[in-house]
């Protein structure tokens, strides 16, 4: 089957518009091994393209695929599920999406296994210090694997189907921010055990009550926009109360705990800020609109923000949990 028997002839018709003729000069022993397709601003690389798999300027993808005006080539679409999946392997504007969310799994899968297997038993953790490290962790890879999903399937040709996709990759984001709030407010509370029942009981609703609302129809949707970034500020402001309450509770901020936890828990709100604003303001492509499609967008600068902030909440976590077990509670704050 040809490609213009096997597209809609409007994708075809694109797709001829969009390849360029080969440079004269390229040799022809090149010309045969490889397909050569303009990608956005750059020379012809040679791209050993898995059959079938296109790229398209901004102009030609399907409007739910316009984003981003300042990414203007590169983009995947019109794709069925084997070509999504075979299309990791090729240069594309989500290559480096796909590509960090997926190092970013298994960077925080191998952390489990090292938790597991010597981190915890030598801090002689207890069965819920297990429990609270094997959520965390969970959560951070749920969080990686739909991002990875949708990543890869957004050039689905059904438009339900990319739709669906990108509802579990913000649902993702919710649980990715759930494995932060659970070990944080265990670790914060640990010597408060009302007050951690609160704190976890109320993340946990907040965190179901965002989820609901990501996957429900209208949350993608227009109308929803100033609803989506109050939901999506209010779930990051909210661990401001725990932190305040934390503070209040630990004696002030001169005392020891609060000075030694205190600037990791700061560092952390600055990653998020940081990687907030560059999901928010697409900057940098925004000024350099056509140069940055295929690598240095701002959407990669967020995923790469996204793994660090896991990461350094992590080994914060872990670096409270150590303390907390060479510093036992004292006797009263335990029932307070
Ligand atoms: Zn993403």
């Amino acid at each position: 089957m040809t490609f213009t028997e096997k597209w809609p002839s409007s994708a075809a018709g694109l797709f001829k518009a969009h390849v360029s003729p080969l440079p004269l000069a390229m040799p022809q022993k090149l010309l045969k091994s490889a397909h050569y397709i303009e990608l956005g601003s750059y020379q012809y690389w040679p791209v050993l393209v898995p059959r079938g798999i296109r790229l398209y300027t901004y102009e030609q993808i399907p409007g739910h695929l316009r984003d981003n005006p300042y990414i203007t080539d590169g983009y995947r679409a019109y794709l069925p599920s084997r070509l999504c999946i075979k299309s990791i392997f090729i240069l594309s504007n989500e290559t480096v999406n796909i590509w960090s969310h997926l190092l970013g799994f298994l960077l925080f899968f191998g952390m489990g296994v090292y938790d597991l297997t010597a981190v915890l038993p030598s801090m002689q953790a207890s069965r819920e210090d297990y429990a609270i490290y094997c959520i965390g962790l969970f959560c951070f890879q749920v969080c990686m694997l739909c991002s990875v999903g949708y990543h890869l399937f957004c050039c689905h040709r059904s438009e339900k189907t990319s739709r669906r996709w990108m509802a579990l990759d913000y649902a993702g984001i919710s649980i990715g921010i759930l494995g932060c709030y659970v070990p944080g407010v265990f670790y914060a509370f640990y010597c408060n055990n009302y007050w951690r029942q609160v704190y976890l009981v109320a993340v946990l609703a907040m965190i179901l009550t965002v989820f609901f609302a990501q996957i429900h129809p209208l949350y993608l949707s227009k109308q929803w926009h100033h609803l989506r970034s109050a939901i999506f500020f209010s779930v990051a402001a909210y661990g401001l109360i725990p932190t305040m309450h934390w503070m209040w509770l630990s004696g002030g901020f001169h005392t020891d705990v609060i000075q030694v936890f205190m600037p990791r828990v700061l560092f952390m709100y600055v990653i998020a800020g940081a990687a907030l604003v560059f999901y928010v303001s697409k900057v940098p492509e925004r000024y350099f609109p056509g140069q940055l499609n295929y690598l240095g967008s701002s959407h990669q600068l967020w995923h790469v923000l996204v793994v660090l902030m896991f990461y350094w909440w992590h080994q914060a976590t872990l670096f409270i949990a150590d303390y907390r077990h060479s510093h036992p509670c004292p006797e009263r704050s335990l029932h307070a």
